[in-house]
């Protein structure tokens, strides 16, 4: 069994994604080949948002944002002490410092009132200034934006959606991606909507913001290629990345149904047996991950081995909250008594991801939960 499989994905849209990408192959237009247009249209008509511009991964992305938003020393930047070690890594890559916010415990996501709390100690410290929250829609489940907006709006902050996870996820009738004041993600091969290597995309309504972006990315362009007005990266998305994308992309609906289908059926044989992900009401996820959660560490690590004996594998998404990374150790004013981050902590030792992708089976997510039931009956 596969944690996520995605050679049983290209044996599914195997015809059209050769045809793709010898296209690629043979038309030579390897940067910025006109699949990249195409792909930004249809993404952007996707997300409902204006402008998308695509760029070299995920990682990327929030920098773009970050540099458009002249993000840099003395800025306090509010992020999730519970997520992927890049949506903090850019804030400290700008020189700018990264603030660690607590999570909800049945959400993963940035919890408003911590946020909150966060924001005033910074302000009472004197020393930064709040500038931007990072949401992340962690595990293909769009963080709870009315209420992370507020928060942002009573204290003149700007909203940075790290969508990597949450492309295809929604609220009401609006698309992750389209939340943010600017919105990322990532085309990693594991993430919901994945290349064949690296890529990741920006969102904005703002025309400011995006000419700044398309700038940024190629080197800080001015009127031309050789004309640079400021510094940048080179962070384009291959043209080949862009035609695998887009031949995804017509079959990214159904795989959204399918790994809702999935969630289902795991709801349906682990409620009451371990504490199964929770979806509030009018929420959509996209699954990037399938996540339970355990009692204890040493009931965690014991399930993920005996589950590993019988060959189905298992991810801890995320075994250490930000605020513990060495990295940062340095740079964050790290966990204060009111400002540590319980929630996260516990995360960290209690969560375990399933295996979960558009094309897991029945008879595969029966077999999963049989030997979960099994393990903790004993
Ligand atoms: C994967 C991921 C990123 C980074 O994306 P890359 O394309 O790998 O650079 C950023 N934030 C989150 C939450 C992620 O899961």
């Amino acid at each position: 069994m596969q944690f996520r499989d995605l050679a049983k994905q290209y044996q599914a849209i195997k015809q059209k994604m050769d045809a793709a990408m010898l296209s690629v192959a043979a038309d030579a237009h390897y940067i910025m080949g006109s699949q990249v247009k195409d792909l930004e249209a249809q993404l952007s008509a996707y997300v409902g948002v204006k402008h998308c511009l695509s760029c070299a991964n995920g990682t990327d992305a929030l920098t773009l944002a970050l540099k458009a938003w002249g993000i840099g020393p003395g800025d306090a930047v509010f992020v999730p002490d519970f997520t992927f070690f890049s949506s903090a890594e850019v804030v400290a890559l700008e020189g700018a410092t990264p603030v660690f916010v607590d999570v909800e415990e049945r959400t993963f996501n940035i919890d408003a009132s911590s946020l909150e709390s966060a924001v005033k100690a910074v302000l009472a410290d004197g020393i930064l200034k709040p500038r931007v929250v990072v949401a992340v829609d962690l595990f293909g489940l769009p963080a709870n934006y009315p209420e992370v907006r507020a928060v942002a709006d009573r204290y003149g902050l700007l909203v940075l959606e790290d969508g990597a996870q949450g492309f295809g996820g929604s609220i009401g009738d609006r698309k992750a991606c389209s939340f943010g004041d600017i919105a990322t993600t990532s085309f990693f091969p594991a993430k919901p909507l994945g290349c064949y290597g690296d890529g990741g995309a920006v969102f904005t309504d703002n025309d400011e913001w995006a000419a700044l972006i398309e700038s940024y990315r190629v080197h800080g362009k001015g009127g031309d290629k050789y004309d640079n007005v400021r510094i940048g990266l080179n962070s384009r998305l291959d043209t080949l990345q862009a035609a695998v994308l887009e031949v995804k992309l017509s079959v990214f609906d159904q795989e959204v149904e399918a790994v809702n289908a999935a969630a289902k059926e795991y709801n349906r044989l682990l409620d009451g047996i371990v504490k199964v992900p929770y979806i509030p009401e009018s929420f959509g996820s996209s699954w990037a991950q399938y996540t339970i959660q355990l009692d204890s560490e040493e009931q965690r690590n014991h399930l993920q081995q005996a589950l590993k004996d019988k060959g189905i594998p298992s991810m801890i998404y995320y075994p250490k909250p930000m605020h513990a990374q060495t990295a940062f150790k340095a740079i964050s004013p790290g966990p204060s008594p009111d400002t540590s981050c319980p929630v996260a902590s516990r995360l960290s030792n209690t969560v375990l991801s399933l295996p979960m992708h558009p094309y897991i089976t029945e008879t595969e997510i029966h077999s999963v939960c049989c030997a979960i039931n099994e393990y903790l009956r004993y």
